[in-house]
């Protein structure tokens, strides 16, 4: 064993303290620190320094990540990081996900069951916690673009089953041309389109109720009538990113009675609407959908990378991912999770999910949407009152979109961001034509205290700015 090897498990236990050490003071940081720094600092275009020929070890490099790489990082895992929707890391997330490594274990077959096991029982916990029925089996995947990914593979093989042929053995040209149909998908859908030889032209936008991101359904309706006879996708959009609206599932559902489509909904963050009575009716329908993507790195406040694929046709699935091997299980009708994803080796990413979930319960995680929701509505009644800001659309949800109200330019609302950064992160978007900002929450941290500091920076940052 090379001897800096050696000497670091020899003292194995005093590294994971200083480790711990390194970790606690990161988090107790958080809230004094900035949210990003601005002007970032770029290392990264400096010369790499070169690959050390002999190590020094693991003291020798948490002090180099130290010095180098963690005051780059942003503080994405605090309560003020408003930017795309990023959630953090409970406590019980955190012990979960170190114990994933410290266990490293390879969760995809019954061959070494243990941790495929952990895996079916946690996607029980969450098939509850989002109202799914028994109907829906799930597998976890890197995030939701995977997650849709993965369903959509399932209904390219369900166009298969309905037109008479396999794509996964004949690959997607047997189909033909495809539509998928959606009112405002995300852009992780025509990625999934394009990874899965469907092309991202196959993707049919669907007009929207007016003023709003949800889907029209009658527009839906008359789409699906354009190509009659032809089997289709359906994309539900369950809470959008820039104003979190939610396609009407139920009435989407309701014109299967009419037309022959897989109905695949990305509920990625909006799933997690299901926790809050007040806002439950907006997943109204979910169970009814083919295949469903959830996020959990999201709002279940899980590290990256972590989210959940639940579909009614795990036959199918199989047929896309089997992996057949001789060293492997045979498929049988409860496969192995290695032929039920994208990947083969299969990290025992369900264990921070299971942590959470265990130590905080159903009750514990209702109390962090909400209270992520209630911060929104704050955030967003300051910015309505605030005369150097316009809302673009109601808090449905979580996020508030917003702009300037003069003069809403990229470059003034780069410069905001910039000038707001190191309070508070928000991410750029365009709605309705109109360049504007998004502040996303879904971190367990936040607090309306929080929320008091947020729309103080902005309006200073935009006072600033004239
Ligand atoms: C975040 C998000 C995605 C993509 O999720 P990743 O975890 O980044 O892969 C897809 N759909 C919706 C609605 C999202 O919010």
């Amino acid at each position: 064993m090379d001897r800096t090897l050696a000497a670091d498990l020899a003292r194995l236990p005093e590294l994971l303290d200083a480790t711990r050490d390194a970790a606690a003071a990161t988090l107790a940081a958080l809230d004094a620190r900035p949210v990003v720094s601005v002007p970032p600092p770029h290392p990264a275009a400096e010369p790499a320094p070169p690959l050390p020929e002999h190590g020094a070890g693991t003291e020798a490099a948490l002090a180099a990540f130290a010095e180098r790489w963690a005051p780059r990082l942003s503080a994405s895992a605090g309560p003020r990081y408003l930017g795309f929707v990023t959630g953090g890391a409970t406590p019980a997330a955190l012990a979960g996900d170190w114990l994933t490594a410290a266990h490293d274990q390879n969760s995809n077959s019954a061959l070494d069951g243990g941790g495929q096991d952990l895996e079916r029982e946690t996607v029980t916990w969450l098939r509850d916690l989002f109202h799914l029925s028994a109907a829906h089996t799930g597998t976890f995947v890197s995030g939701a673009t995977m997650s849709n990914t993965t369903g959509l593979a399932i209904a390219r093989e369900w166009l298969g089953e309905r037109l008479g042929v396999s794509p996964a053995e004949d690959g997607a040209a047997a189909l033909g041309p495809v539509r998928v149909l959606s009112g405002a998908p995300h852009s992780s859908i025509a990625k999934a389109l394009s990874v899965l030889g469907l092309g991202r032209a196959s993707l049919v936008p669907v007009p929207t109720l007016p003023g709003r991101e949800a889907v029209d359904p009658a527009a839906l309706d008359r789409a699906l009538a354009d190509a009659p006879g032809r089997p289709a996708v359906v994309v539900a959009n369950a809470g959008t990113v820039n104003t979190v609206d939610f396609d009407d599932l139920r009435a989407i559902t309701a014109l299967r009675e009419r037309h022959d489509f897989w109905l695949h909904t990305d509920a990625a963050f909006g799933a997690f609407a299901a926790l809050s009575p007040a806002h439950a009716h907006l997943t109204d329908g979910l169970d009814a959908s083919d295949s469903v993507c959830v996020d959990l790195h999201k709002w279940l406040n899980v590290p990256y990378d972590s989210a959940v694929q639940f579909t009614r046709r795990r036959d199918l699935q199989a047929r896309v991912f089997q992996n057949a091997a001789t060293y492997l299980g045979p498929l049988s009708d409860d496969p192995d999770l290695v032929h039920l994803t994208p990947e083969n080796s299969h990290r025992l990413r369900a264990l921070a999910a299971w942590f959470t979930l265990r130590a905080y319960g159903r009750e514990g995680h209702r109390e962090i949407v909400e209270r992520d929701i209630a911060c929104a509505r704050s955030l967003g009644e300051f910015l309505t009152q605030d005369p150097y800001f316009t809302a673009l659309a109601p808090v449905r949800l979580n996020v508030v979109c917003f702009t300037l109200t003069r003069s809403p330019t990229p470059a003034r609302l780069t410069a905001l961001r910039e000038a707001a950064g190191p309070e508070v992160f928000v991410t750029p978007t365009t709605y309705a034509g109109t360049p504007a900002l998004r502040a996303a929450f879904s971190n367990w941290r936040t607090t309306q205290a929080d929320v008091r500091r947020i729309a103080q920076a902005l309006h200073t940052a935009a006072k600033e700015l004239g």
